[in-house]
């Protein structure tokens, strides 16, 4: 059963659609104002509303979940997140569960309007290690915090790691920019390298090589 990934490029964000057996999951939605960018691609790989399995969202920023409302509306896709997110789908606010300061509470503020964001609920709730073959899909879900409480990966049985904010993408792999809780990024690095991870594919950026990544990145020490 081998899958076969399309990027879906929105300018700023990244979406991957993943065919598995005629069955079609997209990981992560963009934001509404490239909608129509994000609906002529799925159309581009065969995928027509009513034929979109899941819609599997990393973590809860709205430049990752800005067409869910859509989605489960007019292609009738559940969608599925992690429960440590789920608030800043339901209240358009990137703030829960973060504590902003400064410029990015005001970014925070803004950005349902700037990104003319609807909030939804999601349909299914992830939790670490929940096996994807249940919805037709060779993959598992990684609980990830870092960048956000709820930031979850999802790896395929072939090593293809979708890690939504976690790491930064090519030309120059990177832990993101924004890391809520550098502790626990570090942990979810730790524990990504105990997997088999081969090819990343972020949330921003082009895809690149775990090893690639392993090789500029100095975990930080700990104790004494
Ligand atoms: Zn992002």
């Amino acid at each position: 059963m081998s899958l076969q990934i399309t990027t879906i490029d929105l300018g700023i964000v990244n979406c991957y659609l993943i065919a598995c057996d005629k069955e079609f999951f997209l990981i992560d939605s963009g934001f509404a104002l490239r909608r129509k960018a994000l609906e002529g691609a799925l159309r581009a790989a065969g995928c027509q509303p009513g034929g979109l399995r899941l819609a599997l969202i990393t973590h809860g920023d709205l430049d990752h979940t800005g067409n869910c409302a859509y989605l489960q509306e007019h292609y009738g896709a559940k969608i599925a997140m992690h429960s440590g997110d789920a608030g800043m789908a339901e209240r358009g606010d990137m703030g829960v569960g973060r504590r902003p300061e400064g410029m990015r509470k005001l970014v925070f503020k803004l950005s349902p309007f700037l990104l003319a964001f609807r909030s939804f609920s999601p349909d299914i709730l992830l939790n670490d290690g929940d096996d994807l073959s249940a919805y037709g899909l060779d993959a598992r879900v990684y609980h990830l915090p870092g960048h956000s409480s709820g930031s979850i990966g999802i790896l395929t049985g072939e090593g293809d790691l979708f890690c939504g904010d976690l790491l930064y993408g090519s030309p120059n792999p990177s832990l993101h920019f924004i890391v809520d809780q550098p502790a626990q990024a570090h942990a979810s690095l730790a524990r990504l390298r105990t997997l088999n991870v081969r090819t990343v594919y972020p949330g921003h950026g082009g895809p690149f090589a775990f090893e690639e990544f392993l090789e500029n990145y100095t975990p930080p020490q700990t104790g004494g």
